[in-house]
Parts: C-alpha cells; sequence; structure tokens
C-alpha cells in the first residue's frame, strides 16, 4: 500500500497517510528539530557547529575532570538562555499528534526539556536534561529546573561534587531510557525521524532496531543523513517549518474521511 502511495503523493501525505494507518507511532527528534531557516539555537560550539553532544570544550568527561567550575559556568550560563526560550509551533504539533495516537513514544536526542514544556508526555531523552543534576560519586540526583547552582555544587549526601545530568561524548546512555527506547522501537510500526542527528551513535543503530523490527521509517531532515537510504519516506525540508504543516495536513484527512453528524 505504501508503494501505491508513493506514487500518487508527495512527501507531506506520504507521511500523513502512514501516520493514518499507524497504530503504534515513534517520533525521533534531534538538534535539527528546530531548523527553521538554518539557524539552530543551542548548544552551538563557537565555530556555530554542532558537535557530538554539545561543545566539545565544555561536553565531555575530560573538560569536566580538568575544569568544573569553568563547565559549569557554562552549563549555567546555557540554563539561563534555555530558561528563556519556548517551545516551537512543532513542539506543539508533536503534543496534538500524542494526543492523535493510542500508542506514542517520543524520543529525543535534544536536552532542552522543551517537549515536556510543550506537553508531550511519552517523552524518552536519551541524553538526558539540562535541568538535571547528579552526585559524580553517589545515586543522589535532583531536578535544577530554575535554579542557580555555583560553580562548585556539592552533593548533599556525601558532599562530592555534582555534575550536569547530560550525557557526553563518549558516556554510555542511561539505562532505563535506552530500554525504553528499545522497548518502543520493537514495538513501533512507523518510525519518523525528525532532524536526527545520526552521527552521534546509537541514533543510527536505534533506527536500523526499528527497520529490523518491521516499521516503516520516515525522514523529515534538512539534508540528507546516514540513514536516508533504507527510509521508506524521505522529506527534504527544515523540520522547523513542514512539521506543523504535516499535523495540519493529518487532521484535515481524519476530518474529511469522518462521518458527518
Ligand atoms: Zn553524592
Amino acid at each position: 500500500m505504501l508503494d501505491d502511495v508513493r506514487i500518487h503523493a508527495g512527501p507531506i501525505k506520504q507521511i500523513v497517510h502512514a501516520i493514518i494507518r499507524s497504530r503504534r507511532l515513534v517520533v525521533f527528534t534531534g538538534a535539527g528539530f528546530y531548523l527553521q531557516n538554518g539557524t539552530v539555537l543551542t548548544f552551538r560550539d563557537s565555530t556555530g557547529q554542532w558537535n557530538c553532544l554539545g561543545n566539545k570544550d565544555y561536553s565531555s568527561a575530560e573538560a569536566f575532570a580538568a575544569n568544573p567550575a569553568k563547565v559549569w559556568r557554562w552549563y549555567n550560563e546555557q540554563k539561563k538562555n534555555i530558561e528563556q526560550m519556548q517551545p516551537t509551533p512543532s513542539h506543539f504539533s508533536l503534543v496534538e499528534l500524542e494526543n492523535l495516537m493510542d500508542h506514542f513514544w517520543l524520543i529525543t536526542q535534544t536536552m532542552d526539556g522543551l517537549h515536556h514544556k510543550a506537553g508531550s508526555r511519552n517523552v524518552v531523552e536519551l541524553h538526558g536534561n539540562i535541568w538535571q543534576t547528579r552526585c559524580t560519586r553517589c545515586d543522589y540526583a535532583m531536578n535544577t529546573e530554575n535554579q542557580t547552582l555555583d560553580d562548585d555544587p556539592r552533593c548533599p549526601k556525601c558532599d562530592s561534587l555534582l555534575r550536569p545530568g547530560v550525557i557526553w561524548c563518549g558516556e554510555p546512555l542511561p539505562e532505563e531510557q535506552f530500554t525504553l527506547a528499545l522497548e518502543a522501537l520493537n514495538r513501533c510500526d512507523l518510525m519518523i525521524n525528525i532532524g536526527v542527528n545520526t552521527e552521534v551513535q546509537p541514533a543510527s543503530s536505534l533506527i536500523w532496531q526499528a527497520k529490523s523490527a518491521g516499521a516503516v521509517l520516515a525522514e523529515i531532515s534538512s539534508k540528507p543523513s546516514a540513514v536516508t537510504a533504507i527510509c521508506d519516506i524521505q522529506m527534504r525540508r527544515f523540520p522547523g517549518t513542514v512539521v506543523p504543516l504535516i499535523i495540519e495536513a493529518l487532521k484535515d484527512t481524519i476530518q474529511t474521511a469522518s462521518p458527518k453528524i
């Protein structure tokens, strides 16, 4: 059936029809999710390029070990910036999509908490969340949303140094979040990848996992990625512009198909 749709419809219609046929949907978002015109809003390094999970001078265990105060000052600055950010129309569109589906998972590489702020509920944050803070020694963790920490924050349980709760380059993903993601990918029948950075593992592996489990794959990205070749539906558009259009088209299609009262 997908082949029939592909012949007769543009990418927006293809994705809309795939969503309508889906019973278990995974949406996977990354930094490119924000792209409206080529501008990335957060975590740019000095050259304006994305690098691994943030800025390589600050987002690594090595940088933290060398100068934790410098890393904390940078993260506190990022938190101040992100605190001012509001969810985009694309974030709210995914909330609408979740409300339309019986089974929906939102897996994300983003760490700014904006999916939660928009109202998304079933969110798997693969790389953690900038508002989380945890101990470098014990299992203490806390939510520090809207709190400013100094550049030498200490654990209230063991007095060791606290660190940002995000995942840094080369670190394993949080086991619980990774397990939740795998369960979703093994169950879903459609996976829509939106602005995912496939250079950061295990993004590509997760997408391959969904493919192996039989899901239809769709990709919305301003440029081809490492998994473009295995995607059934490909859309070369800035996600920040096109995602709201897709959800509007989806709602129109559902409304048109519904029997009139
Ligand atoms: Zn501790």
